[in-house]
């Protein structure tokens, strides 16, 4: 059966379920993009209620570019189930994954129309 292992094994060795958050940030000073993994069984923590019971996870990262060295920190909520609420940052911007990819194979211009 070592055929139907490679099938559906592709190249992924491990198992493993890869549960990473992945964070696309833009620095509001020198618009460098930026990408962070995110661990959640180390970067997520829980929330408790009056009752002690899970409310949800808060995420806190600090996440530094590397053409400036100034330090953004973003915030995100989660519900019990993982699921993002909201999120906010400081001293830079949210930029979605294809944006990251554009704007990180094509070096930024210089003009900015
Ligand atoms: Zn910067």
């Amino acid at each position: 059966m070592h055929f139907l292992r490679r099938l559906f094994g592709g190249n992924h060795t491990h198992r493993e379920r890869d549960d990473a958050i992945h964070l696309y940030v833009e620095c509001g000073r020198c618009h460098a993009v930026v990408h962070v993994r995110v661990d959640p069984r180390n970067d997520l923590m829980p929330e408790y209620g009056d009752s002690d019971d899970l409310v949800g996870y808060r995420l806190i990262k600090e996440i530094m570019d590397s053409r400036c060295f100034r330090l953004m920190r973003a915030e995100i909520e989660y519900d019990a189930r993982r699921r993002e609420i909201s999120r906010t940052i400081e001293g830079g911007a949210f930029i979605t994954r294809d944006e990251y990819e554009q704007r990180r194979t094509s070096p930024p211009s210089s003009s900015r129309d």
